[in-house]
C-alpha cells in the first residue's frame, strides 16, 4: 500500500482529501501545520507528499524547501495543492520543489490520475538512481 502525507491546514479539505485517498486504497497521514511537515515526513517515509501552499504559521513553499533540503527526504515527490494559479507558482520558480501542481477546488479523477502518475514516476526514478548509485 502506498503512503501519502497530506499537509493541509483546513480541516474540511483535509478530511475530504483523506477520505478520497483512503477510498482509493492509499494510507494517509494528515499534517495540519506546515511547521510539523518535515518531522512527520521523516517519521512516516511516505511515497508522496501533498502540500497545501497557504498554511497557518508557514507556507507550503517553505515546508517543501525544508524537505527538499534534507538529503534523506529529497527523493520524495511533492505535489502542490493550491488555489493559487499554476502561473503564479511558475512565476515564483517553484518547479524545483514541486513535481506537479493541482488546482483547488480539486477535480477527483484528475487528482487521482496525477497522484498515480507521480508515485509511479518517483518509484522508477528511485530505482534508476539506486542502480547508478546516486540514491
Ligand atoms: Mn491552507
Amino acid at each position: 500500500m502506498h503512503k501519502i502525507v497530506l499537509v493541509e491546514d483546513n480541516e474540511i479539505n483535509a478530511k475530504l482529501i483523506r477520505d478520497l485517498l483512503k477510498f482509493k486504497g492509499y494510507e494517509v497521514v494528515v499534517v495540519i501545520s506546515g511547521l510539523d511537515a518535515r518531522g512527520v515526513v521523516e517519521q512516516e517515509q511516505p511515497d508522496l507528499i501533498l502540500m497545501d501552499i497557504q498554511l497557518f504559521g508557514t507556507s507550503g513553499v517553505e515546508a517543501a524547501k525544508e524537505i527538499k533540503g534534507d538529503k534523506n527526504l529529497k527523493h520524495i515527490p511533492i505535489i502542490a495543492v493550491s488555489a493559487f494559479s499554476k502561473e503564479k507558482l511558475e512565476e515564483k520558480n517553484l518547479s524545483s520543489y514541486f513535481l506537479e501542481y493541482i488546482e483547488k477546488p480539486i477535480e477527483f479523477s484528475t487528482f487521482i490520475q496525477t497522484i498515480e502518475k507521480a508515485i509511479e514516476l518517483s518509484k522508477n526514478n528511485y530505482k534508476i538512481k539506486k542502480l547508478t548509485g546516486e540514491a
